[in-house]
């Protein structure tokens, strides 16, 4: 039996595309053969991958002066790919921490570029997004990063910062998908794509044609973007189960009405649970409201002690994963698009038993 699962990524993935998924295993698209035993330079891979960018393009109404790549290495890889593929050596970035997941791009982009910290939340213990009007952006910065949710943290930009001309880079990895965006104004997105998209393995990236071909000479080419632009992301051989998957999900979306459609039940579904737990005594959630993530929702239990109950009995209860990140603590539900609003219910009504017997 399936149970509701809040994990934080690798994430629940639509029951329906795991159904798809069992039913082409042994012979996917008439070939005899399953998917991830046929070669990335088959007709029928190659036609696959082009669909599901086709589709990624429609579901985010990508402009035509942006590519699209499938690769490898997760956001992790990014956060060294990005500066080494759009700053010269020594050349300054202006970084924007609200979370774990901005001062890990910090630390990991540090050895590749002069790393300017335009503004943190660190002082408010990553509960709010800073003002806007408090960022030091330098006049000479070759990029902005920011990291539109922090999965870990629970916080999520209400909307896209301006940072004038310079090009903005987005960590998306737990918020893209989850809502239409308007992409004209990155310069470049990346995601992992274990939340929104599929399963690990497969990592977004979207980015201006302006800026595919700026790469140091140090650049590997698995993560040169003009490289893997020129390739089709098949410089080596791409993760095709992961592919083929996310092709799956941007269907899925497509059926359900798109983006728009997906974020009216992401709302409903973020409102129900914010509001449950702001009308409990024993749930808490210490992130500033206008800055709340829609899709990660960290809350404590005002007795501390009670959590190990908590989760044993979540579990019974057929709701999994619950536990807060372990640099945390206490509890996170992620409400990533697959999860439907019975599971956001299910849950609600289990916190609020809970609530009565604790
Ligand atoms: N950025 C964000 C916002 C994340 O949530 C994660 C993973 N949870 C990462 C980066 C790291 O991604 P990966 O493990 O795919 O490298």
């Amino acid at each position: 039996m399936r149970v509701h699962n809040f994990s934080a990524g690798p994430a629940t993935l639509p029951e329906a595309v795991l159904n798809r998924i069992r039913d082409d295993l042994p012979d996917w698209a008439g070939t005899g053969m399953a998917i991830m035993e046929i070669s990335h330079r088959s007709r029928e891979f190659v036609a696959l991958a082009e669909r599901a960018e086709a589709n990624l393009r429609t579901l985010l109404s990508i402009p035509d002066h942006y590519r699209v790549l499938f690769m490898q290495g997760g956001a992790t890889a990014q956060f060294a790919a990005v500066p080494l593929n759009l700053c010269a050596a020594g050349q300054r970035a202006d970084y924007v921490v609200t979370g774990t997941w901005g001062q890990k791009a910090v630390k990991l982009g540090a050895p590749y570029v002069d790393v300017h910290v335009a503004a943190s939340s660190q002082a408010s213990g990553f509960t709010r997004i800073p003002d806007r009007s408090d960022w030091d952006l330098s006049t000479d910065a070759a990029y902005v990063h920011y990291t539109p949710n922090e999965t870990i943290g629970g916080v999520e930009y209400p909307e896209i910062p301006d940072v004038g001309g310079v090009p903005l880079i987005a960590d998306m990895s737990s918020t893209i998908l989850s809502r239409p965006c308007d992409v004209s104004r990155f310069g470049l997105i990346y995601a992992g794509a274990q939340k929104n998209i599929g399963p690990a393995g497969l990592t977004l990236v979207i980015v201006r044609d302006d800026l595919l071909d700026r790469a140091r000479r140090e650049t590997p080419s698995v993560l040169h973007y003009k490289t893997m632009a020129d390739a089709g992301s098949m410089a080596n051989t791409p993760p095709t189960f992961t592919w083929y998957v996310a092709g799956l999900v941007f269907e899925w979306l497509l059926e359900m009405g798109g983006l728009e459609a997906i974020a009216k039940l992401n709302d409903a579904k973020q409102a129900a649970l914010y509001t449950a737990i702001d009308n409990s005594s024993l749930y808490s959630n210490p992130v500033h409201p206008p800055h709340r993530s829609c899709m990660n929702v960290p809350f404590l239990l005002e007795d501390a002690s009670l959590e190990a109950r908590f989760l044993e009995q979540a579990v019974a209860a057929g709701l999994a994963n619950l536990k807060g990140h372990r640099s945390v603590g206490g509890m996170r539900a992620s409400l990533y698009n697959a999860m439907p609003m019975a599971g956001v219910e299910a849950l609600i009504d289990f916190m609020q038993e809970f609530e009565r017997s604790a």
